[in-house]
């Protein structure tokens, strides 16, 4: 997974402050969490960090794919083996006759499911991750036996 060091290495370090905070490592933090947009670093738009931009776009895209909760699916790791579907407590509990115990979902409810082979986030808002009030649950990544999926 990238890093805030990798990202503050590639901003300008200019610390002009006209992203709205005081150090180009506060903004590399920033969006590293998707609250921030390389947009939002007008410095950087500037021809002569034309290699660093565009080394900040390929290093953070992965990060533009996920989820609200974070969630990111690597396909090309994804053997389907379903391990994260029965572990999330959420699918459990929400679908208790059907992925829960390794079946298709049964509720419309349910977060993680497989789909050909690969699994997919149907509904991230019931995650446990999800909102305000979210709580750092990894049951589903902890146990991915492929490191599938993760979490930015
Ligand atoms: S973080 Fe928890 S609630 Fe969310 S999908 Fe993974 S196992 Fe389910
Ligand atoms: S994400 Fe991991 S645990 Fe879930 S189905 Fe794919 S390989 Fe299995």
């Amino acid at each position: 997974m990238v890093s805030a060091m990798e990202i503050y290495q590639l901003l300008p370090q200019a610390a002009c402050k006209e992203c709205g905070y005081v150090s180009c490592m506060a903004l590399a933090v920033a969006l590293l969490s998707r609250e921030k947009k390389l947009e939002d670093c007008p410095s950087l738009f500037d021809p002569k960090y034309a290699d660093k931009l565009n080394k900040l776009k390929e290093l953070l895209a992965p990060l533009e794919q996920a989820s609200e909760t974070g969630l990111i699916i690597h396909d090309e790791k994804c053997f389907g083996c379903a391990n994260c579907v029965v572990a999330c407590p959420v699918n459990v509990a929400n679908d208790p006759t059907g992925s829960a115990i390794g079946l298709g979902p049964k509720s419309d409810k349910v977060i993680l499911v497989i789909e050909n082979g690969v699994v997919r986030c149907l509904n991230p808002n019931e995650c446990r991750r999800f909102g305000p009030n979210r709580i750092l649950c990894n049951a589903c990544t902890a146990t991915c036996p492929s490191k599938a999926i993760e979490f930015v």
